[in-house]
């Protein structure tokens, strides 16, 4: 059976995979895999956009790519903003360090939607210490371990079986079998793999 939900309409309205349904969006089951096109009667069809409903698009192809609201997101732009950087780069960088991304991206959950419900429920440690607000922002260094009491846990013990399927980016160091992730660096623009124009987001928000 096809997926067909809601959910998976997202990535096809986006024209990206956003994996927001676990352990699926690796398989051949991907309703995006199965029609890489916008859903409805005109899909297929080519759209002609607008500046400004590019740069929207972007915005909410990162935004969904992430799971995150509308108000949290802008969050990231001002503090990207205010940064020393080039603001699309640091914005991509505040998103990648989320501690639901990382816990995701370490492969202790089948998606940033279930990280975040693992982390809240008191699943993890940073350095040692229990951590359960998924917005926390990862450092160079930070230990990530799945706490003592949690090594069973059903979710993350799934996700771990299916970790096979993915690449852990380079900048970060995973040991699935002592149930733990470092940080070793801050990501590089091209150790994210998001596709999408971030440049074209630092515009939509400069209007
Ligand atoms: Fe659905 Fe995941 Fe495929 Fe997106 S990537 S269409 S959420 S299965």
């Amino acid at each position: 059976m096809s997926c067909s939900n809601s959910v998976c309409k997202l990535c096809r309205r986006e024209n990206m995979k956003l994996f927001l349904k676990g352990d699926r969006c690796y398989s051949d089951k991907c309703a995006f895999e199965r029609r890489p096109y916008p859903p409805g009667q005109h899909g297929q069809s080519r759209l002609k956009f607008s500046e400004f409903a590019l740069q929207l698009r972007e915005k909410q192809k990162a935004k969904r790519y992430y799971g995150l609201s509308e108000k949290q997101f802008h969050k990231y732009f001002e503090m990207a903003d205010q940064s020393r950087e080039i603001t699309g780069n640091a914005l991509l960088k505040f998103l990648e360090l989320r501690l639901d991304n990382v816990i995701y991206t370490l492969g202790f959950a089948n998606s940033r939607r279930e990280a975040r419900q693992l982390i809240s429920h008191n699943h993890f440690l940073i350095n040692g210490k229990r951590v359960n607000i998924p917005s926390v922002i990862v450092k160079k260094g930070d230990v990530i371990e799945v706490a003592q009491a949690s090594k069973e846990v059903n979710k993350i013990q799934a996700a771990i079986q299916a970790v096979a399927r993915r690449t852990i980016p380079s900048w970060l160091d995973a040991n699935h079998a002592a149930l733990k992730g470092t940080v070793k660096d801050v990501p590089q623009r091209d150790e994210v793999t998001i596709p999408v124009e971030e440049s074209m987001i630092v515009e939509y928000y400069s209007r």
